[in-house]
């Protein structure tokens, strides 16, 4: 292999997805998909467009899933960009980003995919280290950047930062992009979408992998100024011209369009998150305040890793991982009430 390939090899570390497995019976609580479905409209347009339509190409522009979106947002199609999942939304976003000449920042502890990114496309990045509550400290962005990126919540965390400190990101930075990524909001968090029409180097990005149920389906969008959309545009073009395929932009329109199951399903979600919550710190576990569909907890003298594999020799699989500041953690997502029940049954069993 030539020395150049070599190079990739030992330099690019990338994402490690959490696990898969067909396991029958499985409670599966590691990567946080949502337990309810999509929404039967959605999955009722997938068959109805399963026809001879599928010989087409697909609307390059994704152009009425946008429109759906920002219908929803009360934004314009300009201002909406759509890709498969946030994860390709935030590629094309850190694509763009290598145009600056100043760093990135990015809390530390984050999302796991941004130094992938970073790393990839050769992006100089900062780390921030969150604080001793593992909170987010905006005095530490005071230095000179091209962009700021944020999960709002945070991830692996599950912690919000509320909308004034966001606003107050924005102000301190005026010309950097701030980019939220927004994958949980809509388990109790706080959306920056109404800030977009005052502040143009705000992007927001959103998923509906989470809270619409649709992680299979691969669709995730940015909101922001038309310019800022335009950029990340340009950048897709260049890459792909096609975002979506036909299935999965009307199946994503469908589902946005369907508040009533989007609001049963994340209020089942964020109740059953509360009674987890009570029912771990009764087992003595330090759980981090969270706004997400997902709660991250340690146990008081367990060790994570030790934990996670007695869960999975009982059949539950939750996340945890290596990095040490965090590896005593396990991050369980919201399943049903039935599958935090068996969770429960298990760390009984165990601990
Ligand atoms: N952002 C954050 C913070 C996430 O945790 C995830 C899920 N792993 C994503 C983005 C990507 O989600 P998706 O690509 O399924 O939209």
């Amino acid at each position: 292999m030539s020395r150049y390939w070599s190079d990739i090899v030992s330099t690019l570390r990338p994402y490690v997805a959490g696990e898969q497995p067909r396991i029958p019976g499985l409670v599966k609580l590691n990567t946080n998909e949502n337990p309810y479905g999509p929404s039967p409209k959605a999955l009722e347009a997938i068959g109805q467009a399963a026809d001879d339509r599928l010989r087409l190409y697909p609307d390059p522009a994704a152009t009425e899933l946008r429109e759906a979106i920002a219908a929803r947002f009360g934004l314009t199609a300009e201002e909406v960009f759509v890709g498969n999942g946030s994860d390709e939304v935030l590629a094309h976003t850190f694509q763009a980003l290598l145009k600056h000449d100043l760093p990135l920042l990015y809390p530390d502890v984050t999302y796991s995919f941004y130094p992938t990114y970073s790393l990839l496309y050769g992006i100089e990045a900062v780390e921030i280290p969150v604080d001793d509550k593992f909170q987010i400290r905006l005095a530490d962005y005071d230095r000179p950047c091209g962009a700021i990126i944020i999960p709002n919540p945070n991830a692996p965390t599950g912690i919000g930062l509320p909308l004034a400190g966001i606003e107050a990101l924005l102000a301190a930075h005026p010309d950097a992009v701030v980019v939220v990524d927004e994958a949980y909001v809509d388990f109790g968090g706080e959306s920056a979408v109404p800030l977009i029409s005052a502040h143009p180097n705000l992007l927001v990005i959103q998923t509906l992998s989470k809270s619409r149920s649709f992680a299979g389906l691969r669709v995730g969008f940015a909101l922001g100024h038309r310019d800022l959309i335009e950029a990340l545009v340009r950048v897709k073009d260049s890459f792909n011209s096609y975002p979506l395929d036909c299935l999965a932009q009307l199946a994503a329109t469908a589902a946005i369009k369907d508040d009533a199951w989007f609001d049963a399903c994340r209020g089942k979600i964020i109740a059953t998150r509360e009674s987890l919550v009570r029912e771990l710190q009764a087992l003595d576990f330090e759980v981090l305040p969270s706004q997400a569909n997902f709660v991250f907890a340690r146990h008081q003298s367990q060790p994570g890793a030790a934990l996670q594999a007695a869960l999975r020799e009982r059949h539950v699989l939750v996340r945890q991982f290596a990095k040490p500041r965090i590896s005593d953690f396990l991050r369980i997502s919201i399943g049903t009430d039935e599958e935090c029940t068996r969770l429960i049954s298990a760390l009984k069993e165990i601990l």
